[in-house]
């Protein structure tokens, strides 16, 4: 059958013969294919009532305009139409921004996810390599829309395309700038790229930079929901823990050893905090760890998707029914536990250095005396 088909921005009229049985798909291919075009147009036409109501759930509709969801017979469209006389409308520029976002997230919406809630929320990720830049990515294809992405590296050859984020053309790019050039493509999203190295246990500053510097740190947390420690080293880590105790916000971390993989979240006092558990720093510092790079692809895929799928929760305000989740590369395993507080912690103890900070006028200054001045 022939189908008249016209842009109504660029004014090209087609008349096509298509299959009797074609999609929307089908024709836009077809259309694709007429105009050598280096994207598919979008379709839409302006349909009666009951094809709108019918529709309701499946397309974008702006008053009797549709535009019309890629698997719908074409037949339909015909039959449907307000006007007989109309052609099938379709759109071959450069869709607008706003545009694509509602496309692009609508499925997650009819899902459930509460886009509005998670286009509204702001996410501080500290280290933005294996995990911390698969996180980026999977939360700007779910809509977030603010991310603060902290680290001091650059991408190099071992990271392209292992790191999703990063290409072979980002390679002496810094990691947050090319996260940023590649997120902001996305659209609808906002990226402050901190170029910025976390304090932690290799730093030799001074104590008054140290702690100018954890007040930074401190200013970026303050502006945010929450917080994924993703830095391949404990102290960044701690010092990011220390901070979301100050500020009061949850912090997720990720682990990722050779065999195992581990996402945490430490949010209400009966969770306790990442360092419970671990020994006083005052009594000697950790062996920092560092053989993440090391983690098999499996674990770095699953591990940065249940982060995700946390971070999103608690954007979103869900319950979440574990505050540990495990993967383990061996087996395939993927397990829940629950932590909890360690009185003798000595972040969130009760002698802790975040506790007995109470009407401590100076607490970032008590948490850098905590974490980087050992009694060795
Ligand atoms: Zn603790």
């Amino acid at each position: 059958m022939l189908l008249r088909c016209q842009d109504p921005e660029l004014g090209h009229h087609l008349v096509l013969d298509v299959p009797e049985r074609a999609t929307v798909r089908e024709v836009a291919t077809l259309i694709r294919r007429e105009l050598e075009l280096d994207s598919p147009p979008a379709l839409f036409a302006y349909l009666g009532p009951e094809a709108i109501a019918a529709l309701a759930e499946h397309a974008l509709i702006d008053g009797d305009c549709v535009t019309l969801p890629e698997d719908l017979p074409i037949v339909y469209v015909l039959k449907n139409m307000r006007d007989s006389r109309l052609p099938v409308y379709f759109r071959t520029f450069e869709i607008s921004t706003e545009k694509l976002f509602q496309l692009r997230t609508r499925r997650f919406s009819q899902m459930g996810y509460d886009i509005r809630r998670i286009h509204d929320s702001t996410v501080l990720i500290g280290g933005v390599g294996l995990i911390g830049s698969e996180v980026a990515i999977n939360l700007a294809v779910l809509g977030i829309g603010n991310i603060i992405a902290v680290d001091n590296g650059f991408v190099d050859w071992f990271n392209v395309y292992r790191q999703t984020a990063f290409s072979r053309t980002d390679v002496y790019l810094a990691k947050v700038d090319a996260l940023k050039r590649r997120l902001v493509d996305f659209g609808n999203i906002k990226v402050e790229a901190m170029l910025f190295d976390v304090p932690s246990w290799r730093s030799t500053d001074s104590r008054d930079e140290l702690v100018r510097r954890i007040g930074v740190l401190d200013e970026a947390i303050a502006r945010s929901d929450l917080i994924v420690g993703a830095f391949d080293s404990f102290s960044p880590r701690a010092l990011l823990q220390s901070l979301c105790l100050i500020r009061k916000r949850p912090f997720l971390a990720t682990a990722l050893e050779p065999e195992v993989g581990q996402v945490m979240l430490y949010e209400k006092p009966e969770d306790g905090c990442y360092c419970c558990g671990l020994p006083n720093p005052q009594d000697g510092r950790w062996v920092e760890g560092g053989a993440c790079t090391l983690a098999s692809l499996d674990s770095q895929r699953i591990v940065g998707a249940i982060a995700t799928k946390v971070a999103i929760e608690k954007v979103t305000g869900q319950k979440i029914h574990a505050n540990e989740f495990r993967y383990n590369h061996r087996t395939s395993e993927i397990g829940t536990a629950t932590h909890r507080a360690s009185r003798l912690c000595s972040l969130c103890g009760p002698a802790g250095a975040v506790r007995s900070q109470i009407g401590d006028a100076k607490p970032l200054r008590k948490i850098a005396e905590w974490l980087f001045t050992d009694s060795r």
